[in-house]
């Protein structure tokens, strides 16, 4: 299988070297690209968009038609994973700062997005999570998102101080924390197997 990684901006090269482990821990043939191309987001079969500025990552994608090519492969039921910056991407319903900067959302999940929601006094923590379907989880949140709100359709994995960090709507995962910072692959495995189910 092939899995892109939105290169445009933001910790791409980490998820890049967590998801080829976790790939060698299913002892899945694979390969992993960083990308900033339309046509080899097309050719994929599974797609990570990475934390960053979402301001940045939306102008980037929505430029070169990478996210017309992302909203194929999740019409396709191909596995989309949002990470931090990429969750609010994910999301239908931006917040204020997301309507004041103009970003650009792809919509691919019924959920509300708070930009920063954890506030600047905790920039970066971390923090043991129970995710449903992956179990303890020692999460890593940096300038995070969180999702206050979902529709009924959509699966919630983890909470945290009453927001919802982690969430599931059929072959599309958000979550507001870092997976590709630990050396956890067990969030990477989670998603790959979307692929097979
Ligand atoms: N605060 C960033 C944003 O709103 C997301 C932070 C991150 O991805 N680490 O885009």
């Amino acid at each position: 299988m092939r899995v892109a990684v939105i290169g445009v901006q933001g910790d791409v090269e980490e998820h890049v070297i967590v998801t080829k482990k976790a790939l060698k821990n299913l002892k899945v043939d694979g390969e992993v690209v960083a990308t900033r191309k339309a046509g080899v987001v097309a050719r994929s079969d599974a797609v990570i968009i990475p934390g960053g500025e979402s301001t940045t990552i939306s102008k980037l994608i929505f430029s070169n038609s990478i996210a017309e090519k992302i909203l194929q492969l999740a019409y396709e039921n191909k596995p989309v994973m949002g990470t931090c910056a990429g969750l609010i991407l994910l999301s239908k319903h931006g917040d204020e700062q997301v309507a004041k900067t103009n970003t650009k959302l792809l919509g691919l999940m019924d959920i509300w997005v708070k930009r920063n929601a954890f506030g600047r006094q905790r920039e970066s923590f971390q923090v043991r999570l129970n995710v449903k379907g992956i179990g303890d989880y020692d999460a890593v949140f940096i300038r995070a998102p969180a999702i206050v709100k979902a529709e009924k359709n959509v699966d919630v994995l983890a909470t945290f101080e009453n927001y919802i960090v982690a969430a599931r709507q059929g072959k599309i995962l958000a979550l507001a924390f870092h997976p590709e910072l630990t050396n956890d692959t067990r969030v990477h495995e989670y998603f790959l197997k979307l692929a097979f189910d």
